[in-house]
C-alpha cells in the first residue's frame, strides 16, 4: 500500500476531517504513515482561527519543503479552514504544493488525489457544497483502525452565528445538520465496533435540526434518541452557543444518566460590552443565569469555556469582570487565548486598542487563575472514588491506563492488566492531582 501522513491543526472537527480522509485514502490502497519521510502524500488539515495556528502551518509546510524538492512524486496537500479563506494566495507562496481544498472537500479527497496524479497541475478547489442536505456516507468494508472507546459523530457543520471575531462561518460555511437516521446508523455501527461513549461534534451543536433536515428533530430529541441505542454508555457534546441552549436541553442532563455532567459552554468575556462587540448575542447575566439553572438541576456537573482576552475596547475593568466571572463559575478548564485579529471577520475593522504587552499580561492572569483553580478543584476528587471509562494506555510511569471521569477531567490509574481492559468502565480511588489529571488505583 502507498503511505500518507496527515497532520492536524485546530478544533475536533478537524481531527473528525482527518479520520474521515484517512478512512477514504484506505479504501484508494493508501495506510497511514507516522514518518514523514517514508510518505507518497502528505496533507496538512488547517485552521485559521488564529494567526498562531497559520504560521505553525507554514513553518510546518516549510520543514515539508526539502521533501518534496528531493522527490517530484510526492504529493503534497493542504486541506481545511486556511485552504478555504486563502486558497490561491496559498499556491502563490507556497509554489509547491500540489493542491488547496477546503473543509467542504474532505469527502472529494481521492478525487484531489487522482486529478494532481493525471494532470501534474497544481490546483485550488474550495467553495461550499451547495446540497442542501448534509450526510457522511458509510464506507463500507474494512477500516484502516477501530474506533476507540470514545467515539466523535459530526452532527452538524458551519455556523450561523457570525461573532465578529470569528472566520468560522467564513470558512465552514452556513450551518446544515445530518439526518437523524444517518446518525443513529453511525452510532448503532461505532458501539458495534467497540466505541462506549459518543461525543457528538459541531460548531454549535445546540442549533442541531434548525437546517437541512427532512425530518425536523430538536437537538435534546437527538439525544433522548441517541441514549435509547443499546451499548452506549456515555455521552458527550461539543460546541455549544449560549443563545441555542434549551430547558430541554437542561432536562436531558437531569434524565439521561448516560450524559456526562460536564458542559464546555464559551464565556468569551465577563463583560457586556465586550460581548456586543463580539456579537455573543447575550448578555453575562443570561450566561450565568443558565448555568445557575443547570447546576440546580445536575449538583456536581463541571464547567469548561473558552475565553479571549484583549478584544478591541476591552478596558482593565472590562478585563477584570472577566476574571470575576471565572473565580464565579470555577471553571475545571479553559481554552484561554489573546486576541489576534482574523482577515475577513468584522472585528478585523476595528481598532485592535489593546496593546500586545498588555494581552499578554492578560493572558498571563487568566491562565493563573484558572490553574489555581483547576488545583482547588482537582483536590476536590482526592480520596474519592470517580467512575472512569478506560480510554487507552497511561503514558505515565506508574500508571497502567488512563481514562476519564464523567466531568472530563483526565485519570490516570494503577490497575491490573490482566483484570481490566481498555472500553472497561471501573471505580478508581484518586489519591492525587498533577495539573489536570487524577492520579488513583482502580478499585475492585
Ligand atoms: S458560535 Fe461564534 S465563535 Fe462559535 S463557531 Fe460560530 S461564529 Fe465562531
Amino acid at each position: 500500500m502507498k503511505q500518507v501522513y496527515l497532520d492536524t491543526f485546530g478544533c475536533q472537527m478537524n481531527v473528525a476531517d482527518t479520520d474521515r480522509m484517512e478512512l477514504i485514502l484506505f479504501h484508494s490502497g493508501y495506510q497511514r504513515t507516522q514518518a514523514k519521510e517514508d510518505a507518497d502524500l502528505i496533507l496538512v488539515n488547517t485552521c485559521s482561527i488564529r494567526e498562531k495556528a497559520e504560521q505553525k502551518t507554514f513553518s510546518l509546510f516549510g520543514g515539508l519543503k526539502p521533501l518534496k524538492m528531493a522527490n517530484p512524486d510526492l504529493i503534497l496537500g493542504l486541506t481545511g479552514c486556511l485552504g478555504q479563506q486563502d486558497g490561491k494566495k496559498l499556491l502563490q507562496r507556497m509554489p509547491y504544493l500540489d493542491f488547496v481544498i477546503g473543509p467542504d472537500q474532505v469527502e472529494e479527497i481521492s478525487q484531489a488525489v487522482d486529478r494532481v496524479q493525471s494532470t501534474n497541475k497544481s490546483f485550488v478547489w474550495t467553495g461550499f457544497d451547495q446540497e442542501k442536505t448534509y450526510s457522511i456516507p458509510e464506507l463500507s468494508g474494512k477500516k484502516p483502525r477501530s474506533p476507540g472507546p470514545s467515539a466523535f459523530v459530526n452532527i452538524i457543520k458551519g455556523c450561523d452565528k457570525f461573532c465578529t471575531f470569528c472566520i468560522v462561518p467564513f470558512t465552514r460555511g452556513r450551518e446544515k445538520s445530518r439526518e437523524p437516521e444517518e446518525l443513529f446508523n453511525e452510532v448503532r455501527h461505532l458501539v458495534k465496533q467497540g466505541a462506549k461513549e459518543i461525543i457528538l461534534l459541531g460548531q454549535n451543536v445546540n442549533s442541531y435540526g434548525k437546517r437541512g433536515l427532512k425530518n425536523p428533530m430538536a437537538f435534546h430529541e437527538l439525544l433522548y434518541g441517541i441514549a435509547e441505542i443499546p451499548g452506549v454508555q456515555r455521552l458527550r457534546f461539543i460546541t455549544s452557543h449560549p443563545n441555542d441552549f434549551t430547558r430541554e436541553t437542561i432536562r436531558a442532563y437531569r434524565d439521561l444518566d448516560i450524559l456526562m455532567n460536564h458542559l464546555h459552554l464559551p464565556v468569551q468575556s465577563g463583560n457586556n460590552q465586550v460581548l456586543k462587540a463580539m456579537r455573543r448575542d447575550h448578555t453575562i447575566e443570561e450566561y450565568m443565569g443558565l448555568l445557575e439553572e443547570l447546576k440546580s438541576e445536575v449538583p456536581d456537573i463541571a464547567f469548561s469555556t473558552d475565553v479571549i482576552v484583549g478584544f478591541p475596547g476591552e478596558t482593565e475593568e472590562a478585563f477584570e469582570d472577566t476574571l470575576k466571572i471565572m473565580a464565579k463559575v470555577g471553571y475545571s478548564s479553559s481554552y484561554m487565548f489573546a486576541y489576534s485579529p482574523r482577515p475577513g471577520t468584522p472585528a478585523n475593522e476595528l481598532p485592535d486598542s489593546v496593546p500586545d504587552e498588555i494581552k499578554k499580561c492578560r493572558l498571563q492572569k487568566v491562565i493563573a487563575l484558572q490553574h489555581k483553580q483547576s488545583g482547588k478543584l482537582g483536590q476536590s476528587f482526592v480520596e474519592k472514588n470517580v467512575e472512569v471509562l478506560i480510554e487507552g494506555k497511561s503514558s505515565k510511569p506508574d500508571f497502567a491506563f488512563k481514562g476519564r471521569n464523567p466531568q472530563y477531567w483526565n485519570v490516570n490509574l494503577q490497575a491490573g492488566e490482566d483484570i481490566f481492559k481498555v472500553g472497561d468502565t471501573v471505580n478508581v480511588l484518586v489519591e492525587n492531582v498533577t495539573g489536570h489529571s487524577l492520579n488513583g488505583k482502580a478499585i475492585l
